[in-house]
């Protein structure tokens, strides 16, 4: 078994932002040669999320209002004595931290209305997001 390790730089214009990677992370399946396995995307922050849907604009205006009626910004939360954005921490927890793609014939295996977003939760940042390719 090959394990190929790769990172993509995102950055982010806005607090709750919902980003597309299913193109970069095409390209780094191809970069890594792996015709078969598994990719693992997993963010390095814990005010953001990996989340697999489907990339119609109308709906992804509908996860961000969704995820700020259920989980306000100006709400009472105990972290924001420290750090004024416990809202972002909690929407992170969730959506979770990383997904796990198979891939086969050199792309991911995914439904024909899947994509792969990054979600922003408390921007603007830049972010690091790891992947690793196993196969
Ligand atoms: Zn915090």
């Amino acid at each position: 078994m090959q394990i190929f390790k790769d990172a993509m730089e995102i950055k982010t214009s806005q607090r709750l932002q919902i980003v597309d990677i299913t193109a970069q992370l095409e390209n780094i399946i191809k970069s890594s040669a792996i015709k078969n396995g598994l990719i693992n995307i997993f963010t390095r922050h814990s005010t953001s999320g990996i989340i697999i849907n489907e990339n119609e604009p109308r709906l992804v205006g509908d996860f961000e209002n969704t995820l700020e009626r259920l989980i306000p910004e100006n709400e009472v939360y105990g972290h924001n004595v420290i750090d004024n954005n416990a809202d972002s921490h909690v929407k992170a927890v969730f959506l979770g931290g990383s997904q796990t793609v198979p891939i086969e014939n050199g792309q991911m295996d995914l439904g024909t209305w899947q994509s792969v977003f990054f979600v922003e939760l408390d921007g603007p940042r830049t972010r690091k997001v790891k992947i690793t390719i196993m196969g």
